[in-house]
């Protein structure tokens, strides 16, 4: 906050300038206020407000000053007190349902949180207070944290079509929802539009809610929509406009609703049926039926000798205590960390890969010792379905866990599609040239084990068992697109083309003459049809399956892209988003690090930034124990691109840890940087102080550490 006068806009709130507020006649405080705030004097101030109030208990811009230092300053109960006063007293001012909505998101209240931030954009109209990026940023960084990914996608997006102050700090958010590969791809594109009505009875009302929308009243809209679904029954148009409202509002169970009506209208065509059902899988897998359930259980142990027996069995493997400790702190409020815990653990593929023992690894268990208050006691997730069921169940009956005392101290909803990999443990070395066969052959025992788990949505039948009946179509085809919309490691398209056939059913395909991405949203990356597809409306698939890491059509737009035959106007970029994609898919190092080489070079003459793979080549010489050359490579490119914001961040982020190293306070070990490969772009130095500024660079979420923060700016 910069100098206060007339001409400013007044602290209470209300979008006036001072002199055309009724706040006018306390200028003189005001500023003598703002002085000492100016000066650091941040208590002093904060006593001066509390004085003042006692004389002006009710003068908002007083209740917006002391809320604006303590958020400042970090007293949330003091901000939760003074806010709730000033929102009582001012019911209607922007500024006060601002504060009011960070304390609701700081206390994971997302719905108030959402729903005072949008009316405080509705009310606010043109001049839109500094602090609503504040809040949206925090709202974000929340839904973030909770999974709620296309809600979070959705304020983001709000929040970049709010004028030119919001737009850095939104783009950055918005950047890193895209670019996380590990969220579905269905929740990190924006949903399709509602279908056209027409001259239907309801087509007034529903421009009408439209408009609203428009205008950011979106709880209104929301009523005036579910009023209309009351009367005119579940209309495609009415639903599709609903689900952004309930979505912004952050009420996912309502919202996946809203998706699954959708894929039951028989108004809508199958291929967005399959997309709208996948999407309810996404939003709210256990409402949707298809989670699994696993059992937490304690089994209390009498037996002195049960340690040794456990470390004896032949089915588990040990496993570091301190992986288990903060889960279970959070499961089972236990301070201290289990005595010694375990994976189970088979050996599989034992006749063709024998020489490696690779060992598939289910559920934990942990045993506690006999402590004072307590029995010696052992914690075990027992899932109900899969391999990891039957593993389990042999480890039970080795251990001859049925006769001991067991406890269900809660169920817990696992996503069926987490399970769609299963971790393999390798304790040899794989010998060159067998890495292709070994992982081919883990992905097929995976897929079969998948396919027979028997799932809610299917009315308890498994995939397999599923196959060829037409009531199951479209779930069939809506798990497998969520399937590879969570872009798994090592499946291609051609993996999920040989799925489909094996459950006998189709997978869309949509001509890209169509606006495909408004039709069906991120399922576009996988059905947009290339054998007929336009040179541009190629690249541009290209660009963003980059962007988005949807890994497993790379081939796919490869094979493609080389055979395109491209217009001089596009050649070149083109070239330079092949060798991005070839690159992408590369498993030799050495194949690689030439790639990058031509992507440096094709790069510059398209005047890109290249910082990228400036660092990802300088990497790749360093793991190739090529030292010296990464040296002057790297020499080089700093002296050619002095001002590459990648490339700075990575220099700035390796000079810490070398001085972080030479403190003696190493353990970043092998992991690179920030903006290395292996994490994509984020992790590096984390904010230790709890909180988000605008100036600490990356939007929300770039904290790897996940811990709650609030992002204020200074
Ligand atoms: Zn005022």
């Amino acid at each position: 906050m910069s100098s206060l006068d007339q001409y400013s806009l007044c602290p209470c709130g209300n979008g006036k300038k001072i002199k055309f507020c009724k706040c006018n006649e306390h200028l003189a405080e005001m500023q003598a206020i703002q002085r000492m705030i100016a000066g650091e004097q941040n208590v002093a101030a904060l006593d001066r407000i509390n004085a003042d109030l006692k004389t002006m208990p009710s003068e908002p811009w007083l209740l917006a000053m002391k809320c604006e230092l303590l958020l400042h300053l970090g007293e949330f109960e003091s901000l939760e007190e003074t806010s709730a006063k000033f929102i009582r007293l001012q019911p209607d001012n922007p500024l006060a349902k601002l504060h009011r909505s960070l304390v609701a998101i700081v206390r994971g209240n997302t719905e108030e949180g959402a729903s005072l931030l949008l009316q405080s954009i509705a009310d606010s109209g043109e001049t839109l207070h500094p602090m609503t990026a504040t809040v949206a940023m925090n709202l974000i960084e929340f839904l973030g944290q909770r999974g709620m990914i296309l809600p979070a996608l959705l304020h983001t997006e709000n929040l970049l079509d709010l004028g030119e102050s919001f737009q850095q700090v939104a783009m950055s958010a918005y950047q890193q929802i895209l670019s996380d590969g590990q969220t579905s791809t269905l929740l990190r594109d924006s949903i399709p539009s509602p279908v056209d009505v027409g001259d239907a009875p309801y087509a007034e009302r529903l421009a009408e809610a439209q408009s609203l929308v428009d205008a950011t009243r979106i709880s209104g809209a929301k009523t005036k929509l579910e009023a209309m679904i009351r009367e005119f029954g579940p209309q495609p148009a009415i639903l599709q406009s609903l689900l952004p409202c309930q979505l912004l509002l952050t009420d996912v169970e309502s919202a996946t609703s809203t998706c699954r009506k959708l894929a039951q209208s028989p108004a809508l065509p199958e291929n967005q049926r399959v997309y709208y059902q996948a999407l309810a899988y996404e939003l709210a897998p256990q409402p949707s039926g298809i989670a699994l359930k696993d059992d937490l259980v304690v089994y209390t142990v009498e037996d002195p000798d049960f340690e040794s027996k456990l470390a004896a069995c032949k089915s588990v493997q040990p496993l570091p205590v301190e992986q288990l400790r903060e889960m279970l702190q959070m499961l089972l409020q236990e301070e201290v960390p289990p005595k010694v815990a375990y994976v189970c653990a088979e050996p599989i593929l034992h006749e063709q890969f024998s020489e490696m023992e690779p060992l598939r690894v289910g559920t934990w268990v942990a045993f506690y010792g006999k402590q004072t208050d307590k029995p010696a006691r052992l914690v075990v997730l027992e899932p109900n379905a899969g391999f990891q069921k039957d593993q389990i169940d042999h480890l039970k009956e080795e251990l001859g866990l049925a006769s001991l005392k067991r406890e269900l101290v809660e169920q817990l909803y696992m996503p069926f599609l987490g399970r769609t990999t299963s971790p393999i443990m390798i304790r040899k070395e794989i010998p060159e040239g067998r890495q292709a066969a070994l992982t081919d052959a883990i992905k097929n025992v995976n897929i079969d084990g998948v396919l027979d788990i028997k799932l809610e949505c299917l009315a308890d039948h498994s995939m397999r068992q599923a196959a060829g009946l037409a009531e199951y179509r479209v779930p069939l085809q809506a798990i497998l697109l969520a399937w590879q919309a969570r872009n798994p490691n090592g499946y291609s398209d051609a993996d999920f083309d040989e799925l489909h056939k094996r459950l006998q059913v189709s997978e869309p395909k949509l001509s890209a003459e169509l606006d495909v991405f408004d039709l069906v949203g991120g399922a576009a990356y996988y059905w947009t049809d290339l054998a007929t597809i336009d040179a541009q409306s190629l690249i541009q698939l290209m660009q963003s399956s980059l962007t988005r890491g949807v890994s497993s059509m790379h081939p796919r737009l490869i094979e493609r892209a080389q055979s395109m035959q491209w217009p001089e106007d596009l050649k070149e970029s083109a070239e330079y988003t092949l060798y991005n994609l070839r690159v992408r898919t590369a498993t030799d190092p050495n194949e690689a690090e030439k790639l990058l080489v031509r992507i440096i070079e094709t790069g510059k003459k398209l005047n890109l930034s290249v910082g990228r793979a400036i660092v990802e080549r300088f990497e790749l010489l360093q793991m190739l124990g090529r030292q010296a050359e990464a040296r002057i490579f790297m020499e080089s490119s700093l002296r050619e691109n002095p001002s590459d914001p990648t490339l700075l961040r990575y220099i700035q982020a390796l000079m810490q840890q070398s001085e972080m190293m030479s403190r003696g306070r190493g353990g970043m070990g092998a992991q690179g940087p920030a903006g290395s490969i292996s994490d994509g772009g984020s992790g590096g130095a984390g904010n230790q102080g709890g909180i988000w500024t605008p100036d600490s660079g990356d939007g929300p979420s770039s904290d790897s550490s996940g811990g709650s923060k609030l992002w204020i700016p200074d």
